[in-house]
C-alpha cells in the first residue's frame, strides 16, 4: 500500500486550480484572467477559420485513416515545422544538421528534449545544470527536474522598471559553469511578456558562446506574439546562425488554437562541421528510442489539421491572418488597459503593460492585491500579479481596469 509518508497528498496546480474558483463563481462580473488560451472578444474560445477549413478537407479525404504515425512522427508537419522556426532557405535545413520528432505538444517537447539531455548530455555530471530564467513557466521547473537535471534560475524580471533585468541576466550567464543548459522563451516569455530586444539577444548570444552553453529554447507563441512569424522566431535563427549547437521545443497549441489536441514538435540543430550530419543522424535515433519508451507514436488528428495549413500556400497565408486577428486584438487590449489606467489616475507607471508582448502581462500588483481583486470584484489572476491579455476585451477592460485602480488605492 501507499502511506501518506510515503505518497503524500501533492498540492493542487496553481493554475488550474484558479480555474476551478473562477468556473465556481457565480458573479456575473466574473473576470478569467488566469487562463492561458485565447479568447476572443466575448470571451469565447475561438477555432481558427484556417483550422476550420483544415479539419473540412481532413475529414473529407478519403485516404484518411486511423492508423499509427511513425515514431518520429508526420513528416509532413515536421519537416514544415522546421522551416518556420530556421526559415525556409535555413542552411541548417539543407545541411541536414536539423533533427526533428513530432511531440505531445510543447510540454512533450520540452520533457523529450530534458529526457534527451539528462540521458546524453556531459553524462560526467559537470556543466549539467540547467539555468530557468526566474521567473518562468511553472511547468519547467517540473519538467526539468523530473529527468534529474540539477536546476538553477538566471535573474530576468526586474521589479522596480517591470522590464528585463539585463545586467542580473548577464552577470549569471558569465558566471555559470562553462556548458550549462540555458532555457531561453524564444518570444513572448511567459509570465512577464518581457523579451529582450535584437540587440540584447546579440550580447546573450555572445556571452553564452564564450562560455559554451547549450541554448534550450522554448518557444510556444511563434506568430502569436507580434503577429509576425518570422520575427518571433528570429531570437532562434540569431542563434542557429551564429553556429550554436541547440535544441527547440515547439508547441502549436497557441499559434493554431490546437491546444488540446497535442500537436507540437521537437529539434535538435546541429553546429555546422564535417561531422554535423552524422550527429544528427544519431541523436535522431537515440529520439525515437526515447520516443517509443514514452508515446509510441505521437497524435495523429491536430499533427494533420497544422500540417494542411503549413503545406498550402493559400491556407498558410490565411493563418498569417488569422494570427495577425489574434496577436492584434491582443496589442489593441494592452492599448486599452493602458490608457484606461492612465485615465483613471492610477498610482504608478503602466506603459509596461504596453512595452510586453504576447499573451501575459505581469501588472506587478502584489499578492494581497491580487487576492483583494478577486475577492472584491470577482477579477483572478495568478498570485504573482499575471493576467492573460486574452481574457480582456470590450466589454470587460474598464470594469477591470476599475478593479486595479481601486486595490491600487
Ligand atoms: N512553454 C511555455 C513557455 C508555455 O507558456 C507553454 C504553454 O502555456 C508551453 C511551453 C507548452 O504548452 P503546450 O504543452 O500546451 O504546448
Amino acid at each position: 500500500s501507499f502511506p501518506p509518508e510515503v505518497v503524500p497528498q501533492a498540492p493542487e496546480d496553481p493554475l488550474f486550480g484558479l480555474m476551478r474558483a473562477f468556473r465556481a463563481d457565480a458573479s456575473p462580473d466574473k473576470v478569467d484572467l488566469g487562463i492561458g488560451a485565447y479568447r476572443d472578444d466575448n470571451a469565447k474560445p475561438w477555432v481558427l477559420p484556417v483550422v476550420r477549413k483544415a479539419d473540412e478537407i481532413l475529414r473529407n479525404d478519403p485516404e484518411a485513416n486511423h492508423e499509427y504515425l511513425p515514431i518520429a512522427g508526420l513528416a509532413s508537419l515536421t519537416s514544415r515545422a522546421s522551416e518556420l522556426l530556421l526559415g525556409k532557405s535555413a542552411q541548417a535545413i539543407s545541411e541536414k544538421r536539423v533533427a526533428s520528432v513530432q511531440t505531445i505538444s510543447g510540454t512533450g517537447a520540452c520533457h523529450l528534449g530534458a529526457l534527451f539531455l539528462a540521458r546524453f548530455y556531459k553524462t560526467n555530471g559537470a556543466g549539467r545544470t540547467v539555468y530557468l530564467s526566474n521567473p518562468t513557466w511553472a511547468n519547467h521547473r517540473q519538467i526539468f527536474s523530473n529527468v534529474g537535471l540539477p536546476l538553477a534560475t538566471y535573474p530576468y524580471f526586474n521589479k522596480e522598471t517591470r522590464g528585463l533585468d539585463f545586467d542580473g541576466m548577464k552577470g549569471t550567464l558569465a558566471d555559470a559553469p562553462e556548458g550549462s543548459i540555458i532555457l531561453l522563451h524564444a518570444c513572448a516569455h511567459n509570465p512577464t511578456g518581457v523579451d529582450p530586444t535584437p540587440e540584447q539577444w546579440r550580447e546573450i548570444a555572445a556571452i553564452m558562446k564564450a562560455k559554451k552553453h547549450f541554448p534550450f529554447f522554448d518557444t510556444a507563441y511563434q506568430g502569436f506574439a507580434s503577429g509576425n512569424l518570422d520575427r518571433d522566431a528570429s531570437a532562434i535563427r540569431l542563434f542557429v546562425e551564429e553556429g550554436f549547437e541547440l535544441v527547440i521545443a515547439q508547441s502549436f497549441a497557441k499559434n493554431f488554437g490546437l491546444y488540446g489536441q497535442r500537436a507540437g514538435c521537437f529539434h535538435f540543430v546541429a553546429s555546422p562541421s564535417s561531422e554535423a550530419a552524422d550527429i544528427t543522424t544519431r541523436v535522431a535515433s537515440q529520439l525515437a528510442i526515447l520516443q517509443r519508451s514514452e508515446i509510441s507514436n505521437p497524435p495523429i488528428y491536430g499533427a494533420r489539421i497544422a500540417s494542411i495549413v503549413l503545406n498550402d500556400d493559400a491556407l498558410f497565408a490565411e493563418w498569417q491572418e488569422n494570427l495577425r486577428t489574434m496577436s492584434g486584438r491582443i496589442i489593441a487590449m494592452r492599448k486599452a488597459l493602458r490608457s484606461k489606467l492612465e485615465e483613471l489616475g492610477t498610482p504608478g507607471q503602466w506603459n509596461h503593460i504596453t512595452d510586453q508582448i504576447g499573451m501575459f502581462s505581469f501588472t506587478g500588483l502584489n499578492e494581497t492585491q491580487v487576492l483583494k481583486i478577486r475577492s472584491d470584484a470577482h477579477v483572478y489572476m495568478t498570485k504573482n500579479g499575471r493576467i492573460s491579455m486574452a481574457g480582456l476585451n470590450t466589454k470587460n477592460v474598464g470594469y477591470v481596469a476599475k478593479a486595479i485602480d481601486k486595490v491600487v488605492r
